[in-house]
Order: structure tokens, then C-alpha cells, then sequence
């Protein structure tokens, strides 16, 4: 292997270092503690595991979790209800809403329903529409988390070419757009795109968020390129469930400069996003000066 490792868990340890340091700050200078509403419908596996790490890494952080659950055969408007009451709760300045949801419900609706300045998730079309704009905004956390590892790992991001595979709203087009919100010239790949692993060997950058185990290889890879591997594959190995990315690793590695693990890579990252946006929200909603870190 001849790239760098890109450590998120060690960033994202950082990152909610930071966050548990300006919450301390916010407690004794303005008596606030940003607190985090997270609705699970539903009994997914996976789901549950993500709603449980957020809930301990919001109280290791100090601030306040409440976790809301829902039975998978819940109506839309219960759902919805449960929504008007968190957007109406002063002590909840973060809603978080598990996706996916069941089939049943209608997530844009759904997403659309929370107060956008209590958006943690950065999903709502408003918060999507000011982030496409250029505005300041609450930032989607997985597209967020990218952009600190790319910036942590080759500096100033500006005029490089980077090149996004995927183009869903919440990692492939968020993700872009804050690639364009640091000067690159950014390309959105995806599955109509036509001979992708040359179109993927022009990026100085390279997001995957595909979906697809280990579908970009090493030869799509420009040498001394920096990859970030959003994907997370549950693929069998020898008999064993073992988590994959959207590149392959071991040919990736031996063309880029630096590449993110999986797992280990961005994963970690998103939580610590959450975590931080949930600081921001706090902090607009009571109108006070300062961001985290
Ligand atoms: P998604 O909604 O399924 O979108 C996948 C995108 O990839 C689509 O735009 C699709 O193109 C494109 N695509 C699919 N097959 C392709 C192909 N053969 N060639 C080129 N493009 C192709 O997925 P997502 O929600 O963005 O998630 C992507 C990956 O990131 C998944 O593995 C997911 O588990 C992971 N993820 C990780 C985190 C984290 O915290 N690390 C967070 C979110 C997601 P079309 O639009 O043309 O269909």
C-alpha cells in the first residue's frame, strides 16, 4: 500500500472533543444545554444500531437525548403529530428522523414537516435550497464529514477537479455542492454516466457514494489522487459478514495518495456532524454569537 490512511475515527474523536467543549461553554455562559430529538419507526436492525450510537455519543457530549420510538405500523400523522410537538419543544433544538422509513409514510413530507432551523440532518428543502445557494445553512452530516477529511488531508481544496460518484440528495448532491462552495470544478457521476473509470481518473478527488461494494477500482484511480470512500457494504467473506466500501480498497490504495478506510473512514465522521450541527442549531435558535471548535 502506498497511499495514507485517512483516520476518521481519530478526527471524529477530535471533532466531538470540540463539541463537548463549546457545550460546557454554552452551560455555564448561557445556561443551554442543545438538546437532540431522534424518531425511529420501526424495527430495523441497522436502524436501531445507529439511533443507539447517537443517543450515547449526544450524552457523552453532554447534552441532552431523548430518543422517540414508533412501531412500524404507526400512521403518517402520527408520525407527523409527534413532529409539531418536537418543532413546538424549546428544549429540542435538533430533530433527527431515521431514515428509511416505512414504506407507507412519505419522507419528503415527513422531512418537510420539521422546523428547518431545528434540521439536523440538513435534508429539508429549505435547508437544501439555501445550501445550493450558497447560503449558510444546517449541512447534511455524511456530505459534511467528507469535506473536513478532504480538507484535513490535502489543505486548500480550490480549483482542484474532484469528481462525486452518485448523486443522491443526501450524500451525492450535498456533497457536491460543497465541493463548488470550496472553488473545485466538480464532476457528478452516476449510473448513466458514460465510461465512468475515465471520468472517475480526472478527479484530483475522488467521492464515492454508490452503494456498490468495491465497484471503483484502482485503475479508475489517478495516481496520488485523495479517495473518500462514503460507501458501507455488508458483503460475505469466508463465511463471515464483513463491511466493505465502494472502492476497493486494496488496488485503490496502491494508486492514491490517501484514501479513508471502510470502516473507519467517513462513518464515524456523521454522527460527529450531528452532533455538531445540533450545537449550531442551539446556538442560532437563542440567537447567541459562535460556532463550534
Ligand atoms: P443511493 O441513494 O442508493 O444513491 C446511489 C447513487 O449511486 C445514485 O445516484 C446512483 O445513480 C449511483 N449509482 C448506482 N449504481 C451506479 C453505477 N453502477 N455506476 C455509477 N453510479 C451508480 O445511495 P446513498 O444513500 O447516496 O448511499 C451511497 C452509499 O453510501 C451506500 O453504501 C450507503 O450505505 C453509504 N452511506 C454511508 C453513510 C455514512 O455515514 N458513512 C451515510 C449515508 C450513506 P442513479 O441516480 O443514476 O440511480
Amino acid at each position: 500500500m502506498t497511499a495514507k490512511l485517512i483516520d476518521g475515527k481519530a478526527f471524529a474523536k477530535k471533532l466531538r472533543d470540540q463539541v463537548a467543549q463549546t457545550v460546557a461553554r454554552l452551560k455555564r455562559e448561557h445556561r443551554l444545554v442543545p438538546g437532540l430529538a431522534v424518531v425511529l419507526v420501526g424495527e430495523d436492525p441497522a436502524s436501531q444500531v445507529y439511533v443507539r450510537n447517537k443517543h450515547n455519543q449526544t450524552l457523552e457530549a453532554g447534552m441532552n437525548s431523548w430518543e422517540h420510538r414508533l412501531p412500524p405500523s404507526a400512521a403518517e400523522e402520527d408520525l407527523l403529530r409527534l413532529i409539531k410537538q418536537l418543532n413546538e419543544d424549546e428544549a429540542v433544538h435538533g430533530i433527527l428522523v431515521q431514515l428509511p422509513l416505512p414504506k407507507h409514510m412519505d419522507a419528503s413530507k415527513v422531512i418537510n414537516a420539521l422546523d428547518p432551523s431545528k434540521d439536523v440532518d440538513g435534508f429539508h428543502v429549505i435547508n437544501a435550497g439555501r445550501l445550493s445557494s450558497g447560503q449558510k445553512t444546517l449541512v447534511p452530516c455524511t456530505p459534511a464529514g467528507c469535506i473536513l477529511l478532504a480538507k484535513d488531508t490535502l489543505g486548500c481544496l480550490e480549483g482542484m477537479n474532484a469528481v462525486v460518484i452518485g448523486r443522491s440528495n443526501i450524500v451525492g448532491k450535498p456533497v457536491a455542492q460543497l465541493l463548488l462552495g470550496e472553488n473545485c470544478t466538480v464532476t457528478i457521476a452516476h449510473s448513466k454516466t458514460r465510461d465512468l473509470p475515465d471520468v472517475s481518473r480526472r478527479g484530483d478527488l475522488v467521492i464515492a457514494a454508490v452503494g456498490r461494494a468495491e465497484m471503483v477500482k484502482g485503475d479508475w484511480i489517478k495516481p496520488g489522487a485523495c479517495v473518500i470512500d462514503v460507501g458501507i457494504n455488508r458483503v460475505e467473506r469466508g463465511g463471515k459478514a464483513v463491511l466493505v466500501g465502494d472502492c476497493d480498497f486494496q488496488s485503490c490504495a496502491q494508486v492514491a495518495g490517501a484514501i479513508t478506510p471502510v470502516p473507519g473512514g467517513v462513518g464515524p465522521m456523521t454522527i460527529a456532524c450531528l452532533l455538531r450541527n445540533t450545537v449550531e442549531a442551539a446556538i442560532l435558535q437563542r440567537g447567541l454569537e459562535g460556532a463550534v471548535g
